[in-house]
């Protein structure tokens, strides 16, 4: 293990960001093996560098708006606003191109990943959601793409699997272990360490050793600056009452806060999944199960036995399905900033019918958990309530069709 400090960084003003050394509050840091210091460390060196140079914005912002379809609308829902006495808006990130928000942290990656002169990508992935993101990106460029995956999930995500190879990908099983996602994860680290000069590592959510977590932030907080300046254009104001989102690792609902973490007016909600219910032992509530520990190289909240061993997550929904959270979400969850709220999965997927037939809006089951908040809560009359639309549901169609009986 080899701590890495950050000296550059300089983030005094957002006090619920991360800091000089790569912490939030006392979560994060880079929990690493000593072989893979040269590669996280020469990221770490650069991505702040590359990121704010103008000809890299550029090239990110072309990408997003024609390749992407950016901004994505801020939906007013009259008839949902009607149903709950109160005004919801939706944040669009279904209509992004692959179907979710993940694309906006893929393009970032491998636009860095190009200038750091690396002609090898590497991800893993569960569902396959981040895999396909990946896959595309990779197409789009021309480069060489490896997706570890396990060989249970390659076997459930098929459809998945699929895309990634049409899409020019080679998709590598992991066969040790449970294999899922976790072997899947130490394949890719393995191959990180054997490759470290010409290839480059995407993650897919607000997780992993720093700087990886700031980085995903940094790419998808597109959500939270549009969110700004759309609802100034619609309402007068910048700032909603509150927003919300749901949360796997974090990566949606990071980029859906993060022009509002420092906003003290705007209430931010974050979701997890309950699965079959929070002490039912089939669950994903990270906030509400989890210890400090170490996974993916940060520390975090964690689900895990009173020995330290990680708990098998369970949610119906595989992209919320994690048995951690970013660690900006356990320290917006530690100094109450954000307040978390876990949803089940008869909750969530009552939902994504009744989102269906409320406003013609097939969601993502990761999704569908964020409107369950409505039920929860008390909204004013007047409250404008954000809340971020992660994906569509198409991928979730043989879940909605075995589970409605459709
Ligand atoms: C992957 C995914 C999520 C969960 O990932 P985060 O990093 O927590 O955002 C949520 N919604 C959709 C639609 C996804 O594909």
């Amino acid at each position: 293990m080899r701590f890495i400090t950050s000296p550059q960084l300089n983030n005094k003003k957002m006090s619920y960001n991360v800091n000089e050394k790569g912490y939030y509050g006392e979560f994060g840091g880079a929990y690493i093996p000593e072989m893979l210091y040269p590669n996280v460390e020469e990221l770490r060196q650069n991505y702040l560098k590359i990121t704010a140079e103008p000809e890299f914005q550029a090239e990110f912002d072309a990408l997003l708006k024609d390749y992407v379809g950016r901004p994505t609308p801020l939906y007013f829902a009259e008839r949902l606003s009607a149903m709950y006495n109160t005004k919801v808006y939706l944040k669009r990130e279904d209509l992004c191109h692959t179907g979710a928000h993940k694309v906006n942290n893929t393009i970032g990656q491998i636009l860095l990943a190009k200038r750091l002169g690396k002609k090898r990508i590497i991800a893993e992935t569960g569902a396959g959601q981040h895999g396909v993101a990946t896959a595309t990106v990779c197409a789009l460029m021309g480069m060489e793409c490896i997706v570890y995956m396990g060989e249970i999930d390659i076997k459930r995500q098929a459809p998945n699997v699929a895309r990634m190879k049409m899409l020019g990908a080679e998709v590598r099983p992991a066969l040790s272990g449970s294999k899922t996602l976790k072997d899947a994860t130490n394949e890719a680290i393995r191959d990180w360490i054997n490759n470290p000069v010409d290839t480059y590592y995407i993650i897919g959510s607000v997780v992993g050793p720093h700087p990886y977590p700031d980085m995903v932030a940094r790419f998808q907080s597109v959500i939270s600056k549009e969110i700004k300046s759309q609802l100034l254009e619609k309402e007068g104001r910048e700032n909603p009452d509150y927003v919300i989102a749901c949360v796997g690792g974090g990566s949606n609902a990071a980029g859906a806060y993060y022009h509002f973490l420092d906003e003290e007016d705007v209430n931010i909600i974050a979701v997890e999944a309950a699965g079959l219910g929070v002490h039912s032992g089939e669950s994903a509530a990270t906030s509400a199960l989890g210890k400090v520990g170490v996974i993916h190289g940060s520390k975090t909240l964690l689900m895990q036995t009173n020995d330290g061993q990680i708990t098998e997550p369970y949610s119906i929904s595989a992209g919320l399905d994690y048995p951690g959270v970013g660690p900006i979400h356990a320290h917006l969850f530690a100094s109450k900033r954000a307040q978390f709220i876990s949803i089940t999965d008869v909750q969530a997927m009552d939902w994504g019918l009744k989102l269906s037939k409320l406003e013609g809006l097939i969601p993502a089951i990761e999704s569908a958990h964020a409107f369950a908040v409505l039920d929860e809560m008390k909204f004013k009359e007047d409250d404008i309530v954000v809340i971020n639309l992660s994906g569509r549901g198409d991928k979730d169609l043989s879940t909605y069709i075995d589970y409605f009986k459709l």
